[in-house]
């Protein structure tokens, strides 16, 4: 295929930005990741109906991503149309309790909408670098709360263009999962429930969230977040660390000294090398303790 006139195709037909070959590295908290044939960044829910059609017509694969602070792109790429739902389909109303947010704003700025409104719930929310669409797919938690606790609907779209409603219960959240991840969904828009409360009483909280995060974490180097989810009982961090991993280097793919559940990319990390340095942490933790940590975050793209 030539990539570069599909791009140009698509570019005609949506508003949104459309680029052949992109760098998934640009596109991931990470800065790791092979090039999308296609990438394609919808502005509005037209864009992503108008780009399914188009995939479908060319028989292309449909990969779905949101702010990409949660993936390991490997160094391959991704085949076919990469949608990237952030930035575009932003749109938020307020109405009383009830906020209706599109899928690719930010939780960062969902929650400071949510602060001015005086609306708590999303406080835990502020330093998660997820858009709402990937936080709903994840069930993005921290400080003993959840997005999915919030989440009263959400609209999706189907793969093959077909549109409904699901309610929170469909949804089916438990730690750091729903019943969405792997099925052939977009999340359009989510609408969520919070709690009226003083807006000093909410920046507090959010304030001492954020500092808490800025003491444990590496937030000066490129991550996804934590890598392992914690097992039932156990901090992976901990884990690793009595394992005697933490700073354990496989080219620049780096156990944080700082915080043992997170990989830094020290500047060139490839794919190969955190997948490398994610067996070893396993194959450790299993040997010295007889616990299987399971990746949080998800692995898309084929092998370079
Ligand atoms: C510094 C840092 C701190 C973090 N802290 C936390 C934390 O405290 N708690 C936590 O839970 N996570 C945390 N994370 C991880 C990450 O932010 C979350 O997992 C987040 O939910 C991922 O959202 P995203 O938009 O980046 O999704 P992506 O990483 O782009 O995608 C994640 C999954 O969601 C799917 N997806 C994305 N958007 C959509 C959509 N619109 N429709 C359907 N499927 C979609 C993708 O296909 C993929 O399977 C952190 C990450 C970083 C880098």
């Amino acid at each position: 295929m030539n990539w570069s006139d599909l791009a140009q195709e698509l570019g005609q037909q949506v508003t949104g930005k459309v680029i052949a070959l992109a760098p998934m590295r640009d596109y991931t908290t990470w800065r790791i990741g092979g090039p999308a044939d296609l990438l394609c960044n919808p502005r509005n829910e037209g864009d992503v109906i108008t780009a399914l059609k188009f995939a479908e017509e060319y028989g292309l694969p449909v990969t779905v991503i949101g702010n990409g602070s949660n993936l390991l792109v490997r160094d391959g790429g991704i085949r076919g149309l990469a949608l990237r739902i952030e930035g575009g389909l932003d749109s938020v109303q307020v109405e009383g309790n009830r906020v209706l947010a599109g899928a690719g704003i930010l939780l960062p700025s969902l929650s400071r909408i949510a602060l001015r409104a005086g609306l708590s719930g999303l406080e835990f929310a502020a330093g998660i670098p997820a858009s709402l669409g990937g936080a709903v797919v994840m069930n993005a938690g921290a400080f003993g709360q959840c997005l999915g606790d919030l989440v009263l609907e959400v609209d999706v779209v189907g793969y093959d263009g077909n549109r409904k409603l699901l309610s929170g219960s469909d949804l089916l959240f438990s730690y750091r999962t729903s019943s969405l991840q792997d099925q052939k969904l977009i999340i359009l828009k989510a609408a969520l429930q919070l709690v009226t409360e003083t807006p000093f009483a909410i920046a507090e909280r959010m304030e001492k969230n954020l500092a808490y995060r800025r003491r444990t974490q590496p937030l000066n180097l490129p991550t996804a977040g934590s890598v392992f989810r914690n097992p039932p009982g156990h901090y992976a961090a901990e884990l690793i660390e009595l394992a005697g991993l933490k700073g354990a280097r496989v080219g620049d793919a780096q156990v944080s000294p700082k915080h043992a559940n997170f990989i830094v990319n020290l500047g060139n990390a490839s794919a190969r090398q955190v997948i490398t340095l994610i067996e070893m942490i396993k194959e450790r933790v299993r040997s010295r303790f007889g616990i299987e940590l399971v990746p949080e975050i998800r692995l898309v793209g084929e092998e370079g």
